[in-house]
Protein backbone atom coordinates (compact mmCIF):
# COMPACT_ATOMS: atom_id res chain seq x y z
CA UNK A 1 0.00 0.00 0.00
CA UNK A 2 1.42 3.74 -0.74
CA UNK A 3 2.96 5.38 2.15
CA UNK A 4 2.87 8.94 -0.09
CA UNK A 5 1.74 11.68 1.86
CA UNK A 6 -1.90 12.76 1.08
CA UNK A 7 -2.22 15.88 -1.12
CA UNK A 8 -2.11 19.05 0.53
CA UNK A 9 -5.95 20.53 1.29
CA UNK A 10 -6.74 24.30 2.90
CA UNK A 11 -9.80 24.30 5.07
CA UNK A 12 -10.52 26.81 2.30
CA UNK A 13 -11.61 23.65 0.38
CA UNK A 14 -15.01 23.15 2.43
CA UNK A 15 -14.52 25.54 5.17
CA UNK A 16 -18.02 24.74 6.92
CA UNK A 17 -17.07 20.67 7.06
CA UNK A 18 -13.10 21.86 8.48
CA UNK A 19 -14.97 23.77 10.92
CA UNK A 20 -16.98 21.21 12.08
CA UNK A 21 -14.60 18.78 11.71
CA UNK A 22 -12.78 20.68 14.52
CA UNK A 23 -15.65 20.95 16.85
CA UNK A 24 -16.50 17.28 16.16
CA UNK A 25 -12.85 16.06 16.98
CA UNK A 26 -13.20 18.19 20.37
CA UNK A 27 -15.84 15.37 21.62
CA UNK A 28 -15.92 12.30 18.98
CA UNK A 29 -12.70 10.42 18.46
CA UNK A 30 -11.35 11.33 15.09
CA UNK A 31 -14.30 13.71 14.46
CA UNK A 32 -15.97 10.60 13.12
CA UNK A 33 -18.54 7.62 14.38
CA UNK A 34 -17.15 5.00 12.06
CA UNK A 35 -13.93 5.32 10.91
CA UNK A 36 -13.75 5.10 6.85
CA UNK A 37 -16.10 8.73 7.19
CA UNK A 38 -12.64 10.13 8.22
CA UNK A 39 -11.16 10.01 4.80
CA UNK A 40 -7.52 8.97 6.23
CA UNK A 41 -6.95 6.80 3.16
CA UNK A 42 -7.44 9.54 0.99
CA UNK A 43 -6.13 12.90 3.23
CA UNK A 44 -8.18 16.16 2.81
CA UNK A 45 -10.93 17.29 4.83
CA UNK A 46 -14.43 14.94 4.58
CA UNK A 47 -17.03 16.45 3.75
CA UNK A 48 -19.96 17.47 6.52
CA UNK A 49 -23.37 16.79 4.22
CA UNK A 50 -26.44 18.43 5.36
CA UNK A 51 -29.32 16.85 3.20
CA UNK A 52 -29.55 14.75 0.46
CA UNK A 53 -32.03 14.97 -2.17
CA UNK A 54 -32.77 11.90 -4.77
CA UNK A 55 -28.78 11.04 -6.30
CA UNK A 56 -27.29 14.47 -4.51
CA UNK A 57 -25.95 15.49 -1.29
CA UNK A 58 -25.72 18.76 -0.26
CA UNK A 59 -22.42 19.69 2.15
CA UNK A 60 -22.19 22.24 4.92
CA UNK A 61 -20.70 24.71 2.45
CA UNK A 62 -23.52 24.47 0.31
CA UNK A 63 -21.58 22.34 -2.56
CA UNK A 64 -23.77 20.04 -4.65
CA UNK A 65 -22.17 15.97 -5.32
CA UNK A 66 -23.97 13.42 -6.83
CA UNK A 67 -23.59 10.37 -4.74
CA UNK A 68 -21.72 7.23 -5.08
CA UNK A 69 -21.76 5.95 -1.59
CA UNK A 70 -25.44 5.90 -0.77
CA UNK A 71 -24.89 5.12 2.68
CA UNK A 72 -22.37 2.44 1.91
CA UNK A 73 -26.23 0.89 0.07
CA UNK A 74 -29.36 0.92 2.14
CA UNK A 75 -30.25 4.51 -0.07
CA UNK A 76 -31.03 2.46 -3.38
CA UNK A 77 -34.56 4.41 -4.23
CA UNK A 78 -32.00 7.75 -3.42
CA UNK A 79 -32.11 10.50 -0.33
CA UNK A 80 -35.37 11.32 0.80
CA UNK A 81 -37.67 9.16 -1.28
CA UNK A 82 -41.03 10.55 -0.93
CA UNK A 83 -42.66 6.98 -0.51
CA UNK A 84 -40.07 6.77 2.15
CA UNK A 85 -40.70 9.44 3.62
CA UNK A 86 -44.23 9.81 3.88
CA UNK A 87 -44.08 5.93 5.42
CA UNK A 88 -41.70 7.18 7.82
CA UNK A 89 -43.76 10.38 8.89
CA UNK A 90 -47.07 8.26 9.21
CA UNK A 91 -45.22 5.82 11.94
CA UNK A 92 -43.35 8.56 13.94
CA UNK A 93 -46.79 10.12 14.10
CA UNK A 94 -48.06 7.00 16.21
CA UNK A 95 -45.35 7.33 18.46
CA UNK A 96 -41.23 6.04 18.11
CA UNK A 97 -40.81 2.84 20.09
CA UNK A 98 -42.87 1.03 22.23
CA UNK A 99 -40.87 -1.95 23.91
CA UNK A 100 -43.65 -3.98 22.86
CA UNK A 101 -44.08 -6.19 19.74
CA UNK A 102 -45.83 -3.86 16.83
CA UNK A 103 -47.25 -4.89 13.74
CA UNK A 104 -44.61 -2.84 11.43
CA UNK A 105 -41.90 -5.48 12.15
CA UNK A 106 -43.98 -8.56 11.35
CA UNK A 107 -44.84 -6.77 8.09
CA UNK A 108 -40.33 -6.27 7.66
CA UNK A 109 -39.73 -9.49 8.61
CA UNK A 110 -42.54 -11.10 6.07
CA UNK A 111 -41.30 -8.95 3.25
CA UNK A 112 -37.98 -10.76 4.59
CA UNK A 113 -38.98 -14.15 4.48
CA UNK A 114 -41.45 -13.69 0.99
CA UNK A 115 -38.45 -12.96 -1.07
CA UNK A 116 -35.33 -14.61 0.28
CA UNK A 117 -36.69 -18.88 0.04
CA UNK A 118 -34.47 -20.35 2.44
CA UNK A 119 -35.17 -17.68 4.89
CA UNK A 120 -38.02 -19.64 7.36
CA UNK A 121 -37.78 -16.97 10.23
CA UNK A 122 -36.15 -13.73 11.35
CA UNK A 123 -34.99 -11.74 14.00
CA UNK A 124 -34.56 -8.27 13.66
CA UNK A 125 -31.86 -5.92 15.50
CA UNK A 126 -30.57 -3.26 14.55
CA UNK A 127 -27.17 -3.01 12.89
CA UNK A 128 -25.32 -5.50 10.50
CA UNK A 129 -22.49 -6.02 12.96
CA UNK A 130 -25.29 -7.44 15.31
CA UNK A 131 -26.69 -9.30 12.80
CA UNK A 132 -23.80 -11.30 12.46
CA UNK A 133 -22.52 -11.46 15.79
CA UNK A 134 -25.76 -13.22 16.78
CA UNK A 135 -26.05 -15.29 13.88
CA UNK A 136 -22.70 -16.52 15.02
CA UNK A 137 -23.94 -17.38 18.93
CA UNK A 138 -26.68 -19.11 17.12
CA UNK A 139 -24.61 -21.55 15.09
CA UNK A 140 -22.68 -21.86 18.36
CA UNK A 141 -25.35 -23.05 20.26
CA UNK A 142 -27.06 -25.12 17.72
CA UNK A 143 -23.60 -26.89 16.84
CA UNK A 144 -22.21 -27.10 20.15
CA UNK A 145 -18.96 -26.37 18.51
CA UNK A 146 -17.09 -23.04 18.84
CA UNK A 147 -14.49 -22.44 16.22
CA UNK A 148 -15.58 -19.88 13.14
CA UNK A 149 -14.02 -19.84 10.00
CA UNK A 150 -14.03 -16.19 7.74
CA UNK A 151 -12.57 -15.15 5.04
CA UNK A 152 -9.53 -12.71 4.69
CA UNK A 153 -10.71 -9.44 2.88
CA UNK A 154 -14.45 -10.50 4.20
CA UNK A 155 -15.89 -8.18 6.52
CA UNK A 156 -18.94 -8.87 8.92
CA UNK A 157 -19.28 -5.80 11.21
CA UNK A 158 -16.78 -5.21 14.04
CA UNK A 159 -17.48 -8.87 15.78
CA UNK A 160 -14.66 -9.24 18.22
CA UNK A 161 -14.01 -12.72 16.53
CA UNK A 162 -14.81 -11.67 12.98
CA UNK A 163 -12.62 -8.66 13.10
CA UNK A 164 -9.50 -10.76 12.11
CA UNK A 165 -7.97 -9.87 8.50
CA UNK A 166 -11.15 -8.38 7.70
CA UNK A 167 -11.82 -5.74 4.62
CA UNK A 168 -13.36 -2.09 4.81
CA UNK A 169 -12.13 0.15 6.99
CA UNK A 170 -9.79 -2.53 8.54
CA UNK A 171 -8.53 -2.99 5.13
CA UNK A 172 -7.73 0.79 4.59
CA UNK A 173 -5.93 1.14 7.32
CA UNK A 174 -4.18 -2.08 6.61
CA UNK A 175 -4.74 -3.18 10.61
CA UNK A 176 -3.92 -6.55 10.66
CA UNK A 177 -6.59 -6.73 13.58
CA UNK A 178 -8.06 -4.54 16.01
CA UNK A 179 -6.38 -3.83 19.62
CA UNK A 180 -9.08 -4.46 22.29
CA UNK A 181 -10.27 -7.86 20.97
CA UNK A 182 -9.20 -10.51 23.54
CA UNK A 183 -6.71 -13.35 22.07
CA UNK A 184 -9.06 -16.24 23.03
CA UNK A 185 -12.10 -14.57 21.00
CA UNK A 186 -9.49 -14.14 17.56
CA UNK A 187 -8.01 -17.88 18.78
CA UNK A 188 -11.55 -19.34 17.65
CA UNK A 189 -11.67 -17.76 14.46
CA UNK A 190 -9.88 -18.97 11.44
CA UNK A 191 -9.01 -16.67 9.09
CA UNK A 192 -8.66 -18.65 5.02
CA UNK A 193 -8.11 -17.02 1.95
CA UNK A 194 -11.45 -16.42 0.04
CA UNK A 195 -11.79 -18.45 -3.06
CA UNK A 196 -9.82 -21.50 -2.31
CA UNK A 197 -11.37 -24.40 -1.32
CA UNK A 198 -8.79 -26.46 -0.99
CA UNK A 199 -7.90 -24.37 1.97
CA UNK A 200 -11.18 -24.67 3.59
CA UNK A 201 -10.80 -28.95 2.74
CA UNK A 202 -7.59 -28.73 4.55
CA UNK A 203 -8.97 -26.57 8.02
CA UNK A 204 -12.10 -28.88 8.06
CA UNK A 205 -9.88 -32.15 7.21
CA UNK A 206 -7.95 -31.17 10.93
CA UNK A 207 -10.19 -29.23 12.67
CA UNK A 208 -13.55 -30.31 11.01
CA UNK A 209 -15.16 -31.66 14.58
CA UNK A 210 -14.63 -28.10 16.42
CA UNK A 211 -15.87 -25.86 13.80
CA UNK A 212 -19.51 -24.09 13.91
CA UNK A 213 -19.53 -22.48 10.76
CA UNK A 214 -18.41 -20.48 8.18
CA UNK A 215 -19.08 -17.08 7.29
CA UNK A 216 -19.02 -15.68 4.11
CA UNK A 217 -19.89 -12.81 2.25
CA UNK A 218 -22.24 -13.95 -0.27
CA UNK A 219 -20.16 -11.40 -2.86
CA UNK A 220 -16.98 -9.77 -0.67
CA UNK A 221 -17.75 -6.21 -1.36
CA UNK A 222 -15.69 -5.06 1.52
CA UNK A 223 -12.33 -5.53 -0.44
CA UNK A 224 -13.76 -3.57 -3.25
CA UNK A 225 -16.18 -5.99 -5.07
CA UNK A 226 -14.43 -9.62 -5.00
CA UNK A 227 -17.91 -11.94 -6.39
CA UNK A 228 -17.49 -16.00 -5.67
CA UNK A 229 -15.68 -17.53 -8.13
CA UNK A 230 -17.77 -20.15 -10.04
CA UNK A 231 -18.82 -23.33 -7.24
CA UNK A 232 -17.15 -21.68 -4.74
CA UNK A 233 -20.73 -21.36 -2.77
CA UNK A 234 -21.30 -25.12 -3.69
CA UNK A 235 -18.07 -25.72 -2.30
CA UNK A 236 -19.09 -24.13 0.75
CA UNK A 237 -22.34 -25.64 0.98
CA UNK A 238 -20.81 -29.42 0.54
CA UNK A 239 -18.07 -29.46 2.91
CA UNK A 240 -20.35 -27.48 5.67
CA UNK A 241 -22.84 -29.69 5.53
CA UNK A 242 -19.98 -33.14 5.11
CA UNK A 243 -18.99 -32.05 8.63
CA UNK A 244 -22.14 -30.67 10.51
CA UNK A 245 -21.14 -26.97 10.67
CA UNK A 246 -24.01 -24.23 9.57
CA UNK A 247 -23.09 -21.41 6.65
CA UNK A 248 -23.32 -18.40 7.32
CA UNK A 249 -24.28 -16.13 4.39
CA UNK A 250 -23.61 -12.21 5.18
CA UNK A 251 -25.70 -10.46 2.79
CA UNK A 252 -25.69 -7.54 4.80
CA UNK A 253 -24.41 -5.35 1.82
CA UNK A 254 -25.67 -7.55 -1.11
CA UNK A 255 -28.77 -8.37 0.07
CA UNK A 256 -31.74 -6.62 -1.94
CA UNK A 257 -29.35 -4.42 -4.20
CA UNK A 258 -27.81 -7.30 -6.21
CA UNK A 259 -31.28 -8.55 -7.21
CA UNK A 260 -34.79 -8.71 -5.29
CA UNK A 261 -33.68 -11.32 -2.99
CA UNK A 262 -29.82 -9.85 -2.76
CA UNK A 263 -27.04 -12.21 -4.37
CA UNK A 264 -28.77 -15.42 -3.46
CA UNK A 265 -31.52 -14.42 -5.97
CA UNK A 266 -28.51 -13.54 -8.81
CA UNK A 267 -26.44 -17.47 -8.09
CA UNK A 268 -28.74 -19.52 -6.13
CA UNK A 269 -30.53 -21.66 -5.50
CA UNK A 270 -27.73 -24.73 -5.49
CA UNK A 271 -27.64 -28.11 -5.76
CA UNK A 272 -25.92 -28.37 -2.96
CA UNK A 273 -28.46 -26.82 -0.82
CA UNK A 274 -28.96 -23.74 0.64
CA UNK A 275 -27.31 -21.39 3.05
CA UNK A 276 -28.38 -22.22 6.88
CA UNK A 277 -28.13 -18.51 8.02
CA UNK A 278 -28.42 -15.02 6.40
CA UNK A 279 -27.61 -11.64 7.86
CA UNK A 280 -29.13 -8.47 6.35
CA UNK A 281 -28.97 -4.86 7.11
CA UNK A 282 -28.33 -1.85 4.74
CA UNK A 283 -31.06 -1.55 1.89
CA UNK A 284 -33.33 -3.41 4.23
CA UNK A 285 -33.34 -0.54 7.15
CA UNK A 286 -33.34 2.32 3.90
CA UNK A 287 -31.17 4.66 5.70
CA UNK A 288 -32.50 3.74 9.32
CA UNK A 289 -30.65 1.47 11.75
CA UNK A 290 -32.23 -2.00 11.75
CA UNK A 291 -30.68 -5.47 9.87
CA UNK A 292 -31.58 -8.43 10.45
CA UNK A 293 -30.60 -12.22 10.63
CA UNK A 294 -32.48 -15.60 9.81
CA UNK A 295 -32.55 -19.14 8.19
CA UNK A 296 -33.72 -22.49 9.01
CA UNK A 297 -36.82 -22.23 11.24
CA UNK A 298 -35.12 -25.49 13.07
CA UNK A 299 -32.23 -23.25 13.55
CA UNK A 300 -33.65 -20.45 15.24
CA UNK A 301 -35.78 -22.24 16.98
CA UNK A 302 -33.00 -21.86 19.31
CA UNK A 303 -33.25 -18.16 20.01
CA UNK A 304 -34.56 -16.79 23.13
CA UNK A 305 -37.50 -17.13 24.07
CA UNK A 306 -38.36 -20.46 22.63
CA UNK A 307 -34.67 -21.53 23.27
CA UNK A 308 -31.28 -21.37 25.05
CA UNK A 309 -29.13 -19.12 22.89
CA UNK A 310 -30.08 -15.31 24.59
CA UNK A 311 -30.31 -12.47 22.08
CA UNK A 312 -32.23 -8.90 22.56
CA UNK A 313 -32.64 -5.46 21.96
CA UNK A 314 -34.29 -2.13 23.46
CA UNK A 315 -35.17 -0.61 19.88
CA UNK A 316 -34.77 -4.35 17.86
CA UNK A 317 -37.85 -4.00 14.90
CA UNK A 318 -38.49 -0.18 16.02
CA UNK A 319 -41.97 0.73 14.05
CA UNK A 320 -40.13 3.81 12.77
CA UNK A 321 -37.27 2.24 11.21
CA UNK A 322 -39.24 -1.14 10.25
CA UNK A 323 -41.73 1.12 8.14
CA UNK A 324 -38.49 2.49 6.00
CA UNK A 325 -37.33 -0.50 5.43
CA UNK A 326 -40.42 -2.10 4.47
CA UNK A 327 -41.39 1.10 2.35
CA UNK A 328 -37.95 0.70 0.78
CA UNK A 329 -38.21 -3.13 0.18
CA UNK A 330 -41.42 -2.31 -1.36
CA UNK A 331 -40.02 0.31 -3.74
CA UNK A 332 -37.68 -2.14 -5.11
CA UNK A 333 -39.46 -3.14 -8.17
CA UNK A 334 -38.35 -4.50 -11.33
CA UNK A 335 -37.86 -0.96 -12.81
CA UNK A 336 -35.68 -0.12 -9.97
CA UNK A 337 -33.34 -3.30 -10.53
CA UNK A 338 -33.33 -2.14 -14.30
CA UNK A 339 -32.49 1.14 -13.44
CA UNK A 340 -29.38 0.17 -11.19
CA UNK A 341 -27.92 -1.65 -13.92
CA UNK A 342 -28.62 1.51 -16.66
CA UNK A 343 -26.80 3.77 -14.47
CA UNK A 344 -23.57 1.43 -12.91
CA UNK A 345 -23.03 0.42 -16.38
CA UNK A 346 -22.72 3.68 -17.76
CA UNK A 347 -20.49 4.87 -14.76
CA UNK A 348 -18.16 2.18 -15.08
CA UNK A 349 -18.26 1.76 -19.18
CA UNK A 350 -17.08 5.12 -18.60
CA UNK A 351 -14.64 4.73 -15.96
CA UNK A 352 -13.40 2.12 -18.05
CA UNK A 353 -12.86 4.42 -20.98
CA UNK A 354 -11.55 7.26 -19.59
CA UNK A 355 -8.46 5.57 -17.44
CA UNK A 356 -8.05 3.36 -20.36
CA UNK A 357 -7.37 7.00 -22.56
CA UNK A 358 -4.81 8.25 -19.64
CA UNK A 359 -3.07 4.99 -19.64
CA UNK A 360 -4.07 3.96 -15.85
CA UNK A 361 -3.93 0.60 -15.09
CA UNK A 362 -7.65 -0.56 -13.40
CA UNK A 363 -10.00 -3.27 -13.20
CA UNK A 364 -13.74 -3.20 -12.37
CA UNK A 365 -15.72 -6.10 -11.00
CA UNK A 366 -19.16 -6.55 -10.35
CA UNK A 367 -21.79 -8.44 -8.10
CA UNK A 368 -25.53 -7.08 -9.56
CA UNK A 369 -25.00 -3.77 -10.14
CA UNK A 370 -22.54 -3.17 -7.03
CA UNK A 371 -19.06 -3.07 -8.95
CA UNK A 372 -15.92 -1.22 -7.78
CA UNK A 373 -12.73 0.15 -9.85
CA UNK A 374 -9.31 -1.73 -8.66
CA UNK A 375 -6.53 0.25 -9.53
CA UNK A 376 -4.35 -2.76 -11.23
CA UNK A 377 -4.17 -4.78 -14.05
CA UNK A 378 -6.01 -8.30 -13.52
CA UNK A 379 -8.59 -10.41 -11.86
CA UNK A 380 -9.07 -9.69 -8.22
CA UNK A 381 -10.09 -13.01 -6.21
CA UNK A 382 -8.05 -12.93 -3.14
CA UNK A 383 -7.50 -9.83 -0.31
CA UNK A 384 -3.84 -10.07 -1.63
CA UNK A 385 -5.19 -9.53 -4.93
CA UNK A 386 -7.10 -6.34 -4.03
CA UNK A 387 -4.26 -5.37 -1.58
CA UNK A 388 -1.94 -5.32 -4.50
CA UNK A 389 -2.99 -1.84 -6.25
CA UNK A 390 -2.25 1.86 -6.68
CA UNK A 391 -3.93 3.57 -4.03
CA UNK A 392 -2.09 6.85 -4.69
CA UNK A 393 -3.31 6.71 -7.98
CA UNK A 394 -6.86 6.50 -5.99
CA UNK A 395 -6.52 9.22 -3.93
CA UNK A 396 -5.97 11.43 -7.18
CA UNK A 397 -8.73 10.18 -8.68
CA UNK A 398 -11.01 10.41 -5.47
CA UNK A 399 -10.34 14.50 -5.10
CA UNK A 400 -10.21 15.19 -8.98
CA UNK A 401 -13.92 13.78 -8.54
CA UNK A 402 -14.75 15.43 -5.28
CA UNK A 403 -13.58 18.52 -6.42
CA UNK A 404 -16.09 18.25 -9.21
CA UNK A 405 -18.89 17.65 -7.09
CA UNK A 406 -18.78 13.50 -7.21
CA UNK A 407 -18.96 12.26 -3.84
CA UNK A 408 -16.85 8.16 -4.18
CA UNK A 409 -16.43 6.22 -1.41
CA UNK A 410 -13.39 7.67 0.56
CA UNK A 411 -11.42 4.07 0.00
CA UNK A 412 -10.30 2.12 -2.53
CA UNK A 413 -11.37 -1.26 -1.01
CA UNK A 414 -15.34 -0.34 -1.50
CA UNK A 415 -17.90 -1.05 -3.62
CA UNK A 416 -19.70 1.82 -5.40
CA UNK A 417 -23.06 2.26 -5.33
CA UNK A 418 -25.96 3.94 -7.19
CA UNK A 419 -29.51 4.71 -7.00
CA UNK A 420 -32.63 4.22 -8.90
CA UNK A 421 -32.54 8.30 -8.63
CA UNK A 422 -29.28 8.98 -10.10
CA UNK A 423 -31.20 9.96 -13.22
CA UNK A 424 -29.24 11.17 -16.33
CA UNK A 425 -28.42 14.54 -15.16
CA UNK A 426 -26.74 12.74 -11.80
CA UNK A 427 -25.10 10.14 -14.10
CA UNK A 428 -23.83 13.15 -17.29
CA UNK A 429 -22.26 14.75 -14.42
CA UNK A 430 -20.24 12.10 -13.23
CA UNK A 431 -18.82 10.87 -16.77
CA UNK A 432 -18.17 14.89 -17.44
CA UNK A 433 -15.64 14.92 -14.09
CA UNK A 434 -13.88 11.15 -15.51
CA UNK A 435 -11.33 12.58 -17.87
CA UNK A 436 -9.58 15.10 -15.64
CA UNK A 437 -9.75 12.28 -12.52
CA UNK A 438 -8.29 10.07 -15.13
CA UNK A 439 -5.59 12.46 -16.05
CA UNK A 440 -4.95 13.10 -12.07
CA UNK A 441 -5.04 8.96 -11.38
CA UNK A 442 -2.32 9.23 -14.06
CA UNK A 443 -0.18 12.02 -12.96
CA UNK A 444 2.16 10.92 -9.58
CA UNK A 445 2.53 14.15 -7.27
C1 LIG B 1 -21.81 -3.17 6.47
C2 LIG B 1 -21.58 -4.62 6.67
C3 LIG B 1 -21.67 -5.21 7.94
C4 LIG B 1 -21.85 -4.41 9.21
O1 LIG B 1 -23.04 -3.70 9.23
P1 LIG B 1 -23.16 -2.45 10.25
O2 LIG B 1 -24.59 -2.05 10.10
O3 LIG B 1 -22.18 -1.44 9.75
O4 LIG B 1 -22.82 -2.95 11.59
C5 LIG B 1 -21.58 -6.59 8.03
N1 LIG B 1 -21.38 -7.34 6.94
C6 LIG B 1 -21.26 -6.80 5.70
C7 LIG B 1 -21.05 -7.69 4.53
C8 LIG B 1 -21.33 -5.43 5.54
O5 LIG B 1 -21.17 -4.89 4.33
Amino acid sequence: MSSQPPPVQTASDAPASAALLARASEVIPGGVNSPVRAFRAVGGTPRFMASGSGPWLTDADGKRYVDLICSWGPMILGHAHPDVLAAVTEAAAKGFSFGTPSENEVRLAEEIVARVEPVEQVRLVNSGTEATMSAIRLARGFTGRDVVVKFAGCYHGHVDALLASAGSGVATFALPDSAGVPRSSAGETIVLPYNDLPALEAAFAERGHEIAAVITEAAAGNMGVVPPAPGFTEGLLRITKAHGALLVSDEVMTGFRCSPSGFYGLEGPYAAGAPDLFTFGKVMGGGFPTAAFGGRADVMALLAPQGPVYQAGTLSGNPVASAAGLATLQGCTPAVYERLDVVSHAIADAVAAELSAASVPHTIQWAGSMFSVFFRDGAVSSYDDAKDQDTSAFRRFFHSMLSQGVHLPPSAFESWFVSASHDDEAVDHVIAALPAAARAAATPD
